[in-house]
């Protein structure tokens, strides 16, 4: 939080609430961290003040969904399903020096800060859990300034439970894709030690994240929901995000009517601080379920179609009317940190989703992007919009750029034809994080500097989990055909034309 005072002097302020084609020209003035007062002529006092004229001000970009651990990954994969890719990210982020755990953690919240994004959600899978690698996580965000809503992924059944029909598989393939557990009261005494290490405050915010209901035991799932509630802790999980967890909830959690969605409420997780991410095999009565206990969904659109997960059913989320978020999921699975791709892959696909005219609009998207996200994060009323009592999380948009020539209205232009390159100023909390396209708060050239040093060891420890790799690619291919030629009831691919 910053101590001073700031006057952030004539933009166009962004209101949801307001004109959202042509928002009026105000003034917001900041005291630490908090807006204090937004209108018309507001005295500067010992305010410094950022002069705004000319510029678009929107509230902070939140990415409700995302992980640190893959950004050095970045361009080094295409053409796998989610399945393979996982074979491949997984072992990237983990035991690595803590250099390279500093550097990449700043080299995603320094795109995320160029892209307008104020705030993470950081699921990240963090290897080993301890304290010092926990340190350097939080240590780079607070010196970037990039607010965090951090959660440490947590889970206990072995990969391999993951792959149908594993008993198929060679007894070294088996090995390779994980036969082993991890100790659940191990990881939650973590956790709580975190939280006490750590008390959330100023841009640090904590939540829980069970990798999947399918990674996770009861026990485990229980001991999320009561850690949640005891420190009112948002939580995330990965469901339904390929056909193939589809066919493991209905082969395997037959208790529970072969729904991940009764197995987490079986647990006590289904609720108000529950976000399942992903859902593109969500059927619609689970839709309904989620919407009548204020769950909510974070769709990862660009990660879905990359790896070729499918298509989350918008126009259905929207009729049931679950609370939705937005996120932009792995720099190797999407690969970019841009909400601005992620808000108009959301209208694109609710349009090629309904012939009919109508939505989803774009001042609608801008809504789940920041309002939408600040609630899956337990923040509502804090992030999300310009208002007094809010967080002075901000970004500054120049009109001058060629997104707004002409400039007809602010929401469509920033959902449809903002590429970032608009993003000019970025305040989180009240401190100047970019100013005129210029981070203030990291060297950015020594950051470059050293993840080029990085990467020659990365890059050959890549070329060598490739290596290990191929012998499993085969029968990942064969499972993954198989759950292909499985009937789930859902289609939601664009149909290929069949020859
Ligand atoms: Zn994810």
């Amino acid at each position: 939080m910053s101590s001073s005072k700031l006057l952030v002097r004539g933009g166009e302020v962004y209101d949801h609430d307001g004109d959202v084609h042509k928002p009026q020209a105000r003034d917001i003035l900041i005291e630490g961290g908090d807006i204090v007062a937004v209108g018309k002529d507001l005295a500067a006092g010992a305010a410094e003040v950022i002069d705004a004229r000319g510029k678009l001000v929107i509230p902070g970009l939140i990415n409700a969904h995302y992980h640190s651990h893959d950004t050095l990954c970045r361009g080094l994969f295409e053409e796998l399903p989610l399945e393979m890719w996982l074979l491949y990210t997984l072992p990237l982020g983990a035991n690595r020096s803590r250099e390279e755990v500093r550097a990449r953690t700043l080299v995603g919240a320094l795109e995320s800060v160029r892209c307008g994004i104020t705030c993470v959600q950081d699921m990240l899978g963090l290897i080993p859990l301890d304290d010092a690698s926990t340190d350097v996580v939080i240590d780079a965000y607070r010196e970037i300034g990039l607010r965090v809503v951090f959660s440490p992924m947590v889970w206990d059944v072995p990969p391999i439970a993951m792959v149908r029909h594993k008993d198929d598989l060679p007894a070294d393939v088996q090995e390779m894709l994980g036969t082993t557990g991890r100790p659940i009261r191990d990881q939650l005494d973590y956790l709580e030690h975190q939280l006490r290490r750590h008390p959330a405050g100023g841009t640090l915010h904590w939540a829980l994240a069970p990798f999947a209901p399918q990674r996770c035991t009861p026990a485990m799932l229980q001991g999320c929901a009561e850690l949640g509630a005891k420190h009112d802790l948002p939580i995330y999980t990965h469901v339904y995000e390929t056909r193939g967890q589809v066919l493991i909830a209905r082969e395997q959690f037959v208790d529970h009517g072969g729904s991940l969605i009764s197995y987490m409420e079986n647990n006590g997780l289904l609720g108000p601080r529950l976000n399942i991410v992903h859902s593109v095999w969500i059927s619609r009565a689970e839709m309904d379920r989620m919407a009548a206990a204020d769950a909510g969904i974070v769709l990862n659109h660009l990660s879905n179609m990359k790896l070729k997960s499918g298509v989350a059913p918008v126009c259905d989320l929207r009729e049931a009317g679950v609370r939705i978020g937005l996120g932009c999921d792995n720099c190797s699975g999407s690969d970019v940190q841009s909400v601005f791709q992620a808000m108009k892959m959301f209208c694109l696909l609710s349009a090629v989703s309904e012939p009919e005219p109508g939505p989803a609009l774009a001042h609608e998207v801008l809504r789940h992007a920041t309002l939408g996200n600040a609630r899956t994060a337990g923040l509502a009323g804090k992030l999300g919009a310009i208002k007094p009592g809010h967080k002075a999380d901000l970004v500054l948009i120049d009109l001058n750029d060629t997104a707004y020539l002409p400039y007809n209205s602010a929401a469509r232009q920033l959902v449809y034809t903002e590429a970032g390159r608009g993003v000019a100023s970025v305040i989180v909390d009240g401190r100047v994080v970019m100013q005129d396209r210029k981070v203030t708060t990291i060297d950015e050239d020594a950051l470059r500097r050293e993840v080029e040093s990085l990467m020659r060891h990365f890059i050959a420890d890549y070329d060598a989990v490739v290596e290990s790799r191929k012998r499993a690619l085969p029968f990942m291919l064969d499972a993954h055909r198989k759950v292909w030629a499985a009937d789930i009831g859902m289609n939601r691919f664009i149909d290929r034309t069949r020859r």
